[in-house]
């Protein structure tokens, strides 16, 4: 079962106004979200700046959030409240928090919110695949071993409350904090946000570190796009989605992985093999073996295939799960990594 490393205290990334909150867990762990907290800093507390603050991306379960919220409250002045919250795209371990920060702006992109509408897996839903669904089917077993440590009761998915398209910008205390629209990559409503006083990008899971990503709506090249724009910001520090932060050289590293993975499907995809032989053979291969979460790749092979035609339509994230699990359901016993 997923094991997790909740942090007491945040991580200070830049004195009295920027900070973050990495929980971690076991090499492919599912859920574990880098969320970045915003203030305006503790000077000129007679001001009402003094008690601004903004949180990018929200927690995945009650426990973890309530987790974030005692650990931003031993740095937030006193009275200092969270005002806006930011969901870099739709998926749960980016806001299944939201309804925790009550009164709060929520901003995403409009994308994200018709994400919110069709297309993502509730609460409910989760869990009814780690509590009840059929644990000898590989998706139940799956749900079980990588989702068991969440307790999705009491989530109320709250959507954003201001969304854009494009670009978004606005200020906490006298941080500029701008919000560049990225999707469709990893989601079809993907945002990065741009802290240029920090020379910061918070990636979302346009970028993973140290494990398999997972992307939903793709294609690769998508992606690639999107780490680039990343990029062209020339950033000192990007926050990844899920893992350690990273300077230019790891999203380079990481645009060399997407671009690896997107020839080997193509050529798999061009010698005629289906979808889930094709992710096979490529983990067979021995694919970046020293990153976790390798059935990823197999997820990422069928969004890949769809793009390239001769798939019928997208798959849904369940769906995608599905055969993922069934990869690793079919390698239970043999070590998480390839
Ligand atoms: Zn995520």
């Amino acid at each position: 079962m997923t094991s997790m490393d909740l942090p007491v205290d945040l991580a200070v990334l830049a004195d009295d106004s920027l900070y973050l909150w990495a929980p971690r867990g076991a090499a492919g762990s599912w859920g574990l979200a880098n969320c970045l907290l915003i203030t305006s800093g503790n000077s000129g507390n007679s001001g009402t700046s003094a008690t601004e603050a903004a949180l990018i991306d929200t927690p995945y379960d009650t426990r973890m959030t309530k987790a974030l919220i005692a650990a931003a409250g031993r740095v937030l002045p006193e009275g200092a409240r969270v005002r806006t919250v930011v969901n870099t795209h739709a998926n749960g371990d980016h806001c299944f928090g939201n309804g925790f920060f009550p009164g709060a702006e929520i901003i995403s992109t409009d994308a994200s919110l018709e994400r919110h509408r069709c297309g993502e897996i509730s609460p409910q839903e989760m869990q009814y695949l780690v509590h009840a669904s059929d644990p000898r089917e590989p998706l139940g077993w799956y749900a079980r071993d990588r989702f068991g440590a969440y307790d999705y009761t009491g989530i109320t998915v709250v959507p954003p409350t201001l969304t854009f398209s494009g670009s978004h910008d606005f200020l906490v205390g006298d941080t500029e904090v701008r919000l560049i629209e990225v999707g469709p990559a990893h989601t079809s409503g993907d945002l990065i946000v741009h802290l240029p006083q920090h020379g910061v990008v918070a990636a979302g899971d346009v970028i993973f570190s140290g494990d398999h990503p997972a992307h939903w709506e793709g294609p690769l090249a998508e992606v690639v796009r999107a780490c680039e724009t990343v990029l062209a910001l020339d950033p000192r520090w990007i926050v990844p989605g899920h893992g350690e932060l990273m300077g230019q050289d790891g999203v380079r590293a990481y645009i060399g992985y997407l671009r690896d993975l997107e020839g080997e499907i193509k050529e798999r995809h061009g010698r005629g093999l289906g979808a889930y032989e094709a992710a096979c053979d490529i983990l067979a291969a021995g694919f970046h073996p020293s990153l976790g979460a390798p059935e990823r790749v197999v997820m990422l092979t069928f969004v890949e295939y769809h793009h390239l035609g001769g798939t019928g339509d997208a798959l849904g994230m369940a769906e995608l799960a599905g055969h993922a699990a069934r990869w690793a359901h079919a390698r239970q016993g043999v070590p998480s990594r390839a």
